[in-house]
C-alpha cells in the first residue's frame, strides 16, 4: 500500500466552535466512522426552533460507506440527533449499556425502535469496525458509563476523549481509566482530540462528592417540597438527589416524559439505584405532605416548555408552585441561556418559592475537566499532535494555549471549527478541504422546512413588526377602487399611527396614480422609504392588490 493511501481524515461536523450538536466523522480509505450525533438547543434569536442538528450532508451520498456510529455517552449533545442520522445512514450503533438504553428510549419515542442495529460494548473492550480498531475506555463525566476512544488505523493512533473530567470520587465510584490512557500513550499517540468545555476555568473541577452535603443542607432546611431541576440525562445528579431523599425520608417523583423514561431505563440497567419504596408517581407525590416529597424535573435552563418554565408562568397542568417550595436549579447555564434562566428565577420568587442554584450552594459541579485536568491529560498522553474539540472558538483557543504550555509545539496543534477537514498522514497533521458544517433546524420533529433565510425573516418580523397594505384597483384602467387599508403589527403605537397612516396612504395613492407595469413594487419602495424617513425603522411590508 502506498503511503498516500494511509491517510486518516478527521471531519468535524458539529461541536467545534460551538457548545452542542457534537458529531465527528473519521474517514479511512473511503470508509467512515461517525462519533456522536448530538443536538444543540436554539439560541434566543432562533424563533420557533425546537433544536438544531449537525449538517451531515457530506455523508449522505456515502451512507453505505459508514461502517459504524460510536456514541461516547448519553447526553443530548451527543445522542440527540441519532434518529435523524440513522434515518439517512443506517449504520450499526456502538455504545455502552446505559448510553444504548438512552438511545433506545429516544428511538422508541420516534417510532424507530426496531430500525436500528444496536451493538452493546463495555468500557475496556476493543471492537474492530471496518478499518477502525476502536478501544473503549471509561471516562468520568456527569452521566455514568461514558467512554473515550482509542482509534487505530494504519495511519496511526488517535485518542478521542469524549466529555470527561478527572474526578477521583465520582458518584458511581468509577474514575477515569488512567491506566488505559497511559497504555495508549506508551504506544505513541499521533493525535489527541480532547474536551475543551472548561478550558477557561482554572484549577480542578470539584468532585461530584461536594454536591451530597449541599443537597443535604437544602433538604434539611426546606419547609415544604423540594423541586430539583436538571437535565433529563444527568443521571449522576438523579442518583445524588435519590440518596439525599432516602436519608431525609422523602419520597421521590420523576416529572416529565424524558425524566421518567430516562430514570426508568437507568434504574433497569442498574446505573441509578433508588429503593422501590422511595419512588412514587407524581400523582402520589401530590397527595403526600409537602415535607415528605422531592420532585425531579427538567427546566434548569429556563426553557419555557419545561416543567420549571411552565411552573414559573403558572401554566403547568398537574401542579403549581407553592410558597414553601424550595426549587433547586442543579446545572450551570449553557452560554446564551442566562437571560431566560434569570427571568424564570424571578418569576418563581414572585410566586413565593425559595430558590437555590450553584452560586448559592454547590448543588452543581461541572462534568468537564478544568485547566489542570486538561494539562494532566496532555502530559499523560504526550500526543504528537493535538486538536481541541467540544467548545466555542474561545475555549478551543484556550485549550491550544494550555497544550503549548505543557510543551506541545505550536505547529503540532490544530484549531479548527466545524466543516474544516483535518488529515493525518505519514505521522503529520495538515488541513484538508472545507465542507458544510452549519446548522440544520428542527421544528415540529421535521428537518429541512426552516433554513437560515427563514430564520432571518422571523428575526426581522420579531424585531421590526409587520406593515400590511391592502387595496383594490380596477383591472381595466388600474385606477384605485378601494383602499388602501393599512394595518400594522408590532410596528406602530396608536399615537404614531395617527400621523403616519394618512401620510403613508397618500404615498400609496401617488404610486397607484403613476401607473406602470409593477404597481406592487412601486408601492413597496415608496412605503419603505417613507416609513424609514419617518421612523428610522424597517418593518416587513406586505402589499396585497386585488383587481376588480
Ligand atoms: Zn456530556
Ligand atoms: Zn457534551
Amino acid at each position: 500500500m502506498s503511503q498516500k493511501q494511509k491517510k486518516l481524515r478527521i471531519i468535524p461536523l458539529g461541536g467545534l466552535g460551538e457548545v452542542g450538536k457534537n458529531m465527528m466523522a473519521y474517514e479511512y480509505q473511503n470508509q467512515y466512522l461517525i462519533v456522536d450525533a448530538g443536538i444543540m438547543f436554539p439560541e434566543n434569536d432562533m424563533l420557533g426552533i425546537d433544536y438544531i442538528i449537525p449538517d451531515f450532508e457530506y455523508l449522505r451520498d456515502k451512507s453505505r460507506q459508514v461502517v459504524g456510529i460510536v456514541v461516547t455517552h448519553g447526553h443530548e449533545d451527543h445522542i440527540g440527533a441519532i434518529h435523524h442520522v440513522i434515518d439517512q445512514i443506517p449504520a450499526p450503533i456502538f455504545a455502552t449499556p446505559l448510553t444504548l438504553g438512552l438511545i433506545e428510549v429516544k428511538l422508541a419515542r420516534h417510532g424507530m425502535a426496531n430500525k436500528a442495529d444496536l451493538r452493546r460494548v463495555q468500557a475496556g473492550e476493543t471492537v474492530q469496525i471496518g478499518p477502525f480498531k476502536v478501544e473503549f475506555f471509561h471516562v468520568c463525566h456527569s452521566i455514568p458509563d461514558g467512554v473515550g476512544l482509542g482509534i487505530t488505523t494504519p495511519a496511526g493512533l488517535i485518542i478521542h476523549t469524549g466529555d470527561f473530567k478527572f474526578d477521583h470520587t465520582p458518584v458511581d465510584g468509577w474514575p477515569t481509566d488512567y491506566a488505559k490512557l497511559a497504555e495508549l500513550s506508551s504506544r505513541g499517540v499521533d493525535l489527541l482530540l480532547a474536551d475543551s468545555t472548561n478550558a477557561e476555568r482554572q484549577g480542578w473541577t470539584p468532585s461530584e462528592r461536594v454536591i451530597g452535603p449541599a443537597l443535604d443542607n437544602v433538604f434539611k432546611d426546606a419547609p415544604g417540597r423540594v423541586i430539583v431541576a436538571t437535565f433529563a440525562s444527568l443521571i449522576s445528579r438523579m442518583q445524588q438527589v435519590a440518596n439525599t431523599a432516602v436519608s431525609h425520608n422523602r419520597k421521590m417523583a420523576f416529572v416529565g416524559m424524558s425524566m421518567v423514561d430516562n430514570a426508568k431505563i437507568a434504574r433497569k440497567l442498574g446505573y441509578l439505584i433508588v429503593p422501590d419504596e422511595t419512588v412514587v408517581t407524581i400523582e402520589q407525590a401530590l397527595n403526600l405532605p409537602p415535607k415528605k416529597v422531592v420532585l425531579m424535573c427538567t427546566g434548569s435552563q429556563g426553557e419555557p416548555s419545561s416543567i420549571i418554565g411552565r411552573l414559573s408562568t403558572g401554566s403547568n397542568r398537574q401542579f403549581e408552585v407553592e410558597p414553601n417550595d424550595t426549587i433547586v436549579l442543579s446545572s450551570h447555564p449553557i452560554p446564551g441561556n442566562e437571560e431566560s434562566i434569570s427571568r424564570t428565577i424571578n418569576r418563581l420568587l414572585r410566586l413565593g418559592a425559595n430558590f437555590i442554584n450553584d452560586s448559592i450552594a454547590p448543588v452543581h459541579v461541572s462534568g468537564h475537566a478544568s485547566q489542570e485536568e486538561q494539562k494532566l491529560l496532555l502530559n499523560l498522553v504526550r500526543p504528537k499532535h493535538f486538536m481541541p474539540v467540544h467548545g466555542e472558538l474561545r475555549q478551543l483557543k484556550r485549550h491550544a494555549y494550555l497544550a503549548r504550555q505543557v510543551g506541545i509545539e505550536e505547529e503540532n496543534i490544530v484549531v479548527v471549527e466545524n466543516g474544516q477537514v483535518v488529515e493525518l498522514a505519514n505521522g503529520k497533521v495538515s488541513l484538508g478541504e472545507r465542507i458544510p458544517g452549519g446548522y440544520v433546524f428542527v421544528e415540529g420533529g421535521s428537518i429541512g422546512g426552516v433554513d437560515t433565510a427563514i430564520m432571518r425573516e422571523r428575526e426581522q418580523l420579531s424585531r421590526s413588526g409587520i406593515f400590511l397594505i391592502n387595496l383594490t384597483v380596477d383591472k381595466r384602467n388600474g385606477k384605485l377602487v378601494h383602499g388602501p387599508e393599512i394595518n400594522s403589527i408590532g410596528f406602530l403605537s396608536p399615537e404614531d399611527a395617527e400621523g403616519l397612516v394618512p401620510s403613508t396612504r397618500k404615498k400609496i395613492v401617488e404610486a397607484v396614480n403613476r401607473g406602470g407595469t409593477d404597481i406592487e413594487k412601486q408601492i413597496l419602495s415608496a412605503v419603505k422609504s417613507h416609513l424609514y424617513n419617518e421612523t428610522r425603522r424597517r418593518p416587513m411590508i406586505f402589499v396585497t392588490i386585488a383587481r376588480a
